[in-house]
């Protein structure tokens, strides 16, 4: 097996040695900083498989730094090196998203120990949130994570849209080339939807073949772009088949936005309500929502404003 990469983060450069010195003789690549202040960044540039963190430090502490790293990445386990009497820290950590701890003085095979149930912990964690057949998110992991993500922009009062998808006349496709065939393209729409969004956006299935996105900082004109743009690359999408042919495929696709007031499950059903809009007036189409309008059926302002954009390709 590979080495697993470490990254140590204690202001203290005496600290950092001594687990340097004890974690390599285990057979970790280990990096160490002193400075919080660095830590995303070198996260971005390599890869590591667990950072330790000590949870108090001068630049910037601890517990702030582990919330920072769990906004940008929800697997990678993070343990918490804690000095003596410290555990309201510690549960405060946990809280923040510290996968697990250890206590200062540490002992090596301790830590060792607690580093690999740290990896065994993510493990299950990923794997009860993504779907097995695509790898993005599942619908239990994007309820949760909605939910998040509008009491966020509530409370910033951030602009946030979602779009749901939906590939179009999937049961014609699955029962003319195969169910295996089917979960090719339900393969490869997952990828054009990674190929086109930011890190940030939260890709799930919702369910069969049904795809939502989360989209943090983002206006609704600005989504009606990108779903444009998935529904594009979709359709530009040549499966092959069996006996060598190739088949094409559309997406329908609709879109709502955050407002005041308006529930992670209220957003869902504006943006399904808006993509039920889209397979309506024909399908291969982006609609959007307009918050009460559409729950109420009353699509006319969406598709104008839609429409006035040239966003829509019939
Ligand atoms: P519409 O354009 O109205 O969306 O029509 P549709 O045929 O896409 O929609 P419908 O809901 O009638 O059918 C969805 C199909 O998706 C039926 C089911 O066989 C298929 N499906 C759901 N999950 C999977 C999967 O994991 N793999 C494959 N291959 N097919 C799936
Ligand atoms: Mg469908
Ligand atoms: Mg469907």
């Amino acid at each position: 097996m590979k080495p697993r990469h470490l990254l140590v983060v204690d202001d203290d450069e005496a600290v950092c040695q001594v687990m340097a010195i004890m974690l390599t003789d285990r057979g970790y690549e280990v990096v160490t900083e002193t400075d919080a202040r660095n830590v995303m960044g070198i996260l971005r540039e390599g890869e590591f498989d667990v950072v330790l963190v000590d949870i108090v430090m001068p630049e910037l502490d601890g517990l702030a730094l582990i919330e920072k790293i769990r906004e940008h990445f929800n697997i990678l386990p993070i343990l918490v090196v804690t000095g003596y009497g410290s555990a309201e820290l510690t549960l405060d950590a946990m809280r923040r998203g510290a996968t697990d701890f250890v206590t200062k003085p540490v002992d090596s095979t301790l830590l060792d120990l607690r580093i690999r149930q740290s990896f065994d912990l993510e493990e299950t964690r990923r794997m009860a949130n993504t779907d097995g057949l695509t790898g993005l998110y599942n619908h239990r992991y994007l309820q949760e994570r909605l939910k998040q993500e509008v009491e966020r922009a509530e409370r910033y009062t951030r602009p946030l849209s979602v779009v749901m998808g939906d590939i179009d006349h999937f049961k014609n496709f699955n029962d003319t080339f195969g169910h295996p065939r089917g979960d090719k393209l339900l393969i490869a729409v997952s990828t054009t939807l990674r190929q086109l969004s930011r890190a940030s956006d939260v890709l799930a299935r919702y369910g069969g073949e049904e795809f939502t996105m989360i989209l943090p900082e983002t206006t609704a004109e600005e989504a009606l772009v990108l779903a444009e743009r998935v529904r594009q690359c979709v359709a530009a999408l040549v499966l092959d088949t069996r006996d060598g042919q190739t088949a094409r495929v559309t997406v329908s696709l609709g879109i709502a936005s955050h407002v005041t007031g308006c529930s992670s499950e209220r957003l869902i059903e504006n943006a399904d309500a808006a993509l039920y809009k889209a397979k309506r007036a024909g399908r291969n189409r982006v609609c959007l929502a307009s918050g009460e309008d559409d729950i109420e059926g009353n699509g006319d302002t969406v598709d104008r404003l839609a429409t006035r954009d040239g966003l829509i390709t019939p």
